[in-house]
């Protein structure tokens, strides 16, 4: 733990554009720097830095954040380690004391596993390359696949020799302990008491963190006895995390990002061959099937994967599962089937790049396409097993959470399905609803009125951007003084020239009603600091949010500060937006933001009590109430509609 007042150090003394400015050029634009962002492939540079408010935003790829976010993400580092970091680089001592002792009892232990697999690496590669036996079995397996020194040394490759001791003599020579050596599986313990090496007799594929650091193994076995698993793999343990590890992806992250996509293979050898090819794009789920964590991990660099599968169709049907869940998580998938027989590995190696990339591209099916050709085949004519093909396609569609992108797959559908778009349109309508409740858990969803149920949650929709609206207009303008009555709403401004603070009177308004912000968390977080602050006086600065610790918050944050709305200030984006600083347009702003969002509250209540009043309808005096207090509500909403009538919003 990095004491909070080091934390503050730091940011204060990192300037975003020297920190920046170390990892791409930057060029100096009105008030703010450019560059070409490294997040994205660009050619005109939209990739924004500003000095004054200390964070940076693309407007291409809408990447954002403060020095210490552009480090993480640049250099793949954890927070505490992009800390310390910036920490060095402006000579700031970082004393951890305050880890408790159970804290540093971990993190040692964590350093002294990460320390024996280190050494374990090293005892490989040097086995491989220098024992008479790793030289004459691993490294004639690896040449013999065409791997040649520089591959070998580049994915750090080796061989565990055929004994059952030969790393542990080596590491406790070494002075690593029997008990990290069982905790990071490299030796397994039996029941007796018995110490052996797990990996013995196989050429050994280290897996590597992202930042470059060995953390398990795969190990397989060259001979083909029927009684050895082809694989043994390192178990999980405090370092190595199956599911949150792809193979590959310490040296593919930056290629990635540059194609703007990520090749997905199944084994070692396939990533291997493909670099092998001039292919470096490419990682494996390597020993599990697909994980959301694994997928959540792509995402940082890419929204484009690219399965490549081998020709056999069996395992592909249960491959579906995956192409499903990368959907869901927004991300865009296609997928290449090589031709029976093949597989990347192989067809890397019998072609040059250029095949490679030609037969890939040429190849590469979006899943639409490839889901249907593989059941069309399936089905045939049966109509019973069109309908459940059908069926199987509109549900991969409803996973897709952009709407754009949702129509633009359905229209696909329908041409490639041969079926009526509307038809599927309401099929995939049926299907979100039906996972609309199951995420919410409230209750089964209303098989009919579909109609009626649909704009309700448009509703809800509509409350979140007010509220982000509001949550804005807090964060850009808190400080800023306004006089309520020249926004033209006298009836809810008031009617006098006082001056007031665009925070006290937003946090106030809203207040007075008892209505809180509350529609997302980060939302909600913000509005509550702003709330406490009120309470003493006080508004907290842009900074203060640039800086929250929750990286949501941050992240909504740094968005909303650099909405296009206030684009002004970031110079020459050629986005022209009226000025909302002017006296007239605050005042407009402000009190039509909150005013806007009351009336959506009311509105909202008045449809929950109109519902409520369908249900009392027994109760002579519970009916009367309710509708004393509708016709209250309605009166109260009309009063705002009609003085914001006169209102025109900026933009
Ligand atoms: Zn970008």
């Amino acid at each position: 733990m990095i004491p909070k007042e080091t934390i503050d150090k730091i940011f204060e003394a990192a300037h975003i554009e020297e920190v920046i400015g170390d990892f791409l050029p930057l060029k100096k634009r009105g008030v703010n720097m450019i560059g070409l962002c490294p997040f994205h492939n660009e050619k005109t540079p939209s990739f924004t830095v500003s000095p004054s408010k200390g964070i940076y935003k693309c407007f291409g790829c809408g990447e954002s954040g403060t020095a210490v976010n552009f480090v993480m993400k640049h250099e793949n580092m954890t927070y505490p380690e992009a800390l310390k970091y910036l920490a060095a680089k402006y000579g700031i001592e970082v004393e951890e004391k305050e880890m408790t002792d159970e804290e540093k009892v971990k993190e040692k232990e964590r350093e002294s596993l990460m320390g024996v697999t280190a050494f374990a690496q090293a005892h490989f590669a040097d086995t491989l390359l220098k024992s008479d036996e790793g030289k004459a079995i691993g490294l004639k397996y690896f040449n013999e696949r065409g791997f040649n020194d520089y591959i070998i040394e580049k994915f750090g490759l080796g061989y565990a020799a055929d004994s059952w001791d030969d790393l542990q003599k080596a590491a406790k020579a070494k002075g690593y302990t029997e008990d990290v050596l069982i905790k990071t599986g490299l030796i397994v313990k039996t029941e007796e008491g018995k110490t052996y090496d797990r990996f013995r007799g196989r050429v050994i594929f280290p897996i590597y963190n992202i930042s470059g650091r060995p953390i398990g193994f795969g190990g397989r076995i060259l001979d083909s006895s029927k009684s050895k698993a082809k694989y043994v793999n390192s178990p999980e343990s405090e370092i190595y995390h199956k599911s949150n590890v792809l193979y590959g992806l310490n040296l593919a992250r930056t290629p990635i990002m540059k194609a703007e996509n990520c090749y997905l293979v199944e084994g070692y050898t396939d990533v291997i061959s493909l670099h092998m090819a001039g292919i470096e794009n490419v990682v494996a789920s390597s020993g599990t099937s697909l994980t959301t964590g694994q997928i959540k991990l792509l995402k940082r660099f890419t929204n484009k994967i690219t399965i490549l599968y081998d020709g056999d169709t069996a395992g592909i049907k249960a491959s579906f599962r995956g192409i499903d869940m990368i959907i869901e998580e927004g991300l865009n998938v296609k997928i290449v089937l090589f031709p029976e027989g093949e597989d990347p590995d192989s067809f890397a190696r019998s072609h040059s790049a250029e095949e490679v990339e030609k037969f890939v591209s040429e190849q590469a099916k979006d899943f639409i396409l490839f889901k249907s050709d593989m059941l069309k085949g399936e089905a045939g004519n049966d109509p019973a097993a069109r309908s459940e093909m059908i069926k199987d396609i509109v549900r991969s569609i409803a996973l897709i959470p952009e709407n754009i992108d949702r129509q633009l797959y359905t229209r696909e559908a329908a041409v490639i399905l041969e079926i009526d778009e509307e038809i599927l349109v309401n099929e995939i309508a049926k299907y979100r609803r039906k996972k609309y409740y199951k995420d919410k858990k409230d209750y089964s969803p209303p098989e009919e009125e579909p109609a009626k149920k649909a704009p309700q949650i448009l509703l809800k929709d509509n409350t979140l951007n007010l509220e982000k609206e509001i949550t804005r207009v807090l964060l850009n303008y808190g400080n800023f003084e306004f006089i309520p009555k020249l926004s033209g709403m006298p009836l809810l401004a008031g009617d006098t020239e006082e001056k007031v603070k665009v925070s006290d009177f937003i946090i106030s308004t809203l207040l007075d009603d008892d209505i809180v912000l509350k529609e997302s968390a980060e939302i909600s977080q913000i509005f509550q600091e702003f709330v406490e602050a009120y309470e003493q006086d006080k508004v907290p600065s842009q900074q203060f949010f640039v800086k929250y610790e929750d990286e949501k918050v941050n992240k909504l944050a740094i968005d909303l500060i650099t909405d296009p709305y206030n684009l002004h200030e970031w110079s020459k984006i050629g986005i022209n937006v009226a000025d909302e600083t002017t006296d007239k347009v605050l005042a407009r702003l402000v009190v039509a933001s909150v005013y806007a969002y009351k009336q959506k509250i009311v509105n909202n209540r008045i449809v929950e009590l109109t519902e409520q009043l369908k249900e009392e309808g027994q109760d002579e005096e519970k009916v009367f109430k309710l509708q004393k207090t509708i016709a209250a509500l309605t009166s109260t909403r009309n009063k705002i509609l009609k003085e914001m009538g006169r209102v025109v919003l900026p933009g």
